[in-house]
């Protein structure tokens, strides 16, 4: 998610940063950024396995209260374990077989002192109790929290959203994104004739009188953010996709009163997952199921449950991105968001710092739907239009270890690499096969920067390293300067890191070929003064 309103709230920080210089910037964290942005040695020495979290939702009195059991398995001695949960949520006890244990409280970090002896290779667990009014979500999905909305026929239409803000603000877990849990059962107690949709699947729905408790089992390893409660007065439709590895169930979860129109406007997720199948291999979770939820707030990639608020319209709440035209043809946030499932669900960054994984290949991804659809020169229309929304403000990489997002440029500007990458390879086929690697390669798993560039490199034999450190790591546009004179062309490039010898295709008298620029100036002999840069090339020309 994060898409419009978070990059006028960057624009803001980048003027506002530029007096005062990006170092200043990196010197404004804090002691809690720390605690929730690195592996402390209090995160480092045990590995989640497995959590319950168990919660009742009170609408009337905006209050929630329950707790977390979390399952661990030791990975060095140690005997103090940091749990985060956010203000004004309190953790009212935490319990290890039977007995409560001690807490130091540091802001949003609570150091746990455990009793019992903590021997490598076992399996133990906490049971963390909490309760309290959550932060309520103002402007939703982009400050997260709770969302305590009501729908057309003044119910209860209730929902979480965490992204960045991190999972913490309404329940205790180890808020980090380099330790995914194996898996997860989500029980949530709310009043009866309102419906709950969590992650994963339903095991079973408990009738206690006044409420309802509905327990969700999540099967696959899953990040903090993506575990989400949405309560409301659902209609429920679904249909079994036979997809690559076998029948998905697919189940829609709409307000009752958008049911005729839901089932007209999404049909766009069973042809999201044919296309995605195709570039990316097999949609990451089967054993989940996928399901769209209706939420009362634009959207988000959780996990198996993606939920969606842009009110039936196709683009962007009726808008094209791109302005091509190409990015009315779906409905953005079913595409994007689902898109999510196989760049930051199944594939998700260790450290927030690397954020453009999810969001550069999720922004590639509209493109891949419509190259799948309407062809080749209909995605790069797309993804090319969506240029003129770049800032150049900072780098796509934050600083690491303090929970720090790069530019929101990875959208853009991060699509838009990858264009230029598939251009550099040459093969749509083989460039195919690597993006599926992608998914298999890293299965579930929680990578950095480095790794994906590694593969990358690898996969397409070519050495990205000066590639990925100009268009990652600095906000400089490879500049192409040249000038024709007397049948003579020379060549270079500008405004480079170091190393920085992209090739690059261009139009010389209507013929198309590769030029070889370095650092240095090269010339070639030309017939005329007919030259074209390929528009599929994210970098500026300089004729001079
Ligand atoms: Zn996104």
């Amino acid at each position: 998610m994060r898409t419009i309103v978070f990059v006028l709230f960057t624009l803001f920080i980048f003027l506002n940063g530029q007096s005062q210089g990006l170092l200043t910037e990196k010197n404004n964290f804090t002691h809690q950024d720390t605690l929730r942005g690195s592996i402390t040695p209090e995160r480092e020495w045990w590995d989640l396995t497995y959590y319950h979290l168990d919660v009742e939702v009170k609408p009337d009195a905006k209050f929630i209260s329950g707790k977390n059991t979390i399952q661990y398995k030791v990975l060095k001695p140690h005997q103090v374990m940091q749990i985060d949960l956010q203000p004004p949520l309190q953790i009212t006890k935490v319990l290890q077989d039977g007995e409560e244990l001690q807490i130091r409280h540091d802001g949003n970090a609570h150091f746990v002192t455990l009793i019992n002896q903590q021997k490598i290779g076992t399996v133990n667990s906490i049971d963390v109790f909490y309760e309290g009014q959550p932060t309520e979500a103002k402007r939703a999905p982009w400050d997260g929290g709770f969302s305590w909305k009501k729908d057309h026929n003044g119910k209860d239409f209730i929902a979480t959203s965490c992204q960045g803000l991190g999972a913490s603000v309404w329940w205790p877990n180890k808020d980090h994104m380099y330790d995914e849990v194996d898996s997860m059962l989500i029980s949530i107690t709310n009043p009866k004739g309102l419906t709950n949709v969590s992650n994963g699947r339903l095991r079973k729905l408990i009738d206690n009188g006044d409420t309802v408790t509905s327990h969700w089992f999540v099967s696959n390893p899953i990040n903090n953010y993506g575990v989400n409660i949405n309560i409301g007065d659902y209609a429920n439709f679904s249909e079994v996709y036979k997809g690559e590895k076998g029948d998905l169930d697919m189940n829609y979860y709409v307000l009752k009163d958008n049911l005729e129109k839901a089932k007209a406007h999404f049909k766009d997720a069973p042809k999201m997952m044919e296309a995605f199948e195709y570039w990316f291999g097999p949609y990451p979770f089967y054993e989940d199921s996928f399901k769209l939820v209706e939420v009362p707030y634009l959207g988000m990639e959780h996990q198996s449950s993606v939920t969606y608020g842009n009110q039936y319209k196709e683009g962007y709440l009726g808008r094209d991105l791109s302005g091509t035209g190409w990015g009315l043809k779906f409905d953005f946030i079913i595409i994007h968001e689902a898109g999510h499932e196989w760049f930051a669900n199944n594939i998700t960054n260790k450290d927030i710092a690397d954020m453009w994984i999810h969001e550069g290949f999720t922004s590639y991804s509209e493109n891949l739907f419509l190259d799948y659809y309407y062809g080749k020169e209909a995605s790069a229309d797309y993804v090319i239009g969506t240029r003129k929304n770049i800032q150049n403000d900072k780098p796509l990489i934050g600083y690491y270890d303090v929970n720090n997002e790069g530019s929101s440029d990875m959208y853009y500007k991060g699509e838009n690499l990858i264009h230029t990458l598939r251009q550099l390879v040459e093969d749509d086929q083989k460039w195919r096969q690597i993006l599926r690697g992608l998914s298999s390669t890293f299965y579930h798993q929680t990578v950095t920067t480095k790794q994906i560039e590694d593969y990358l490199s690898e996969q397409t034999g070519i050495d990205l390293t000066a590639f990925f450190n100009q268009y990652l790591r600095t906000i400089k546009i490879p500049t192409l300067e040249y000038r024709i004179k007397k049948g003579k062309l020379k060549y270079r490039w500008i405004n480079t890191v170091e190393n920085f010898d992209m090739p690059i295709q261009v139009e010389i008298n209507g013929k198309s070929e590769w030029l070889f620029p370095k650092m240095k100036w090269q010339s070639k002999k030309v017939a005329s003064e007919d030259f074209i840069i390929d528009r599929d090339f994210y970098v500026n020309a300089k004729k001079i």
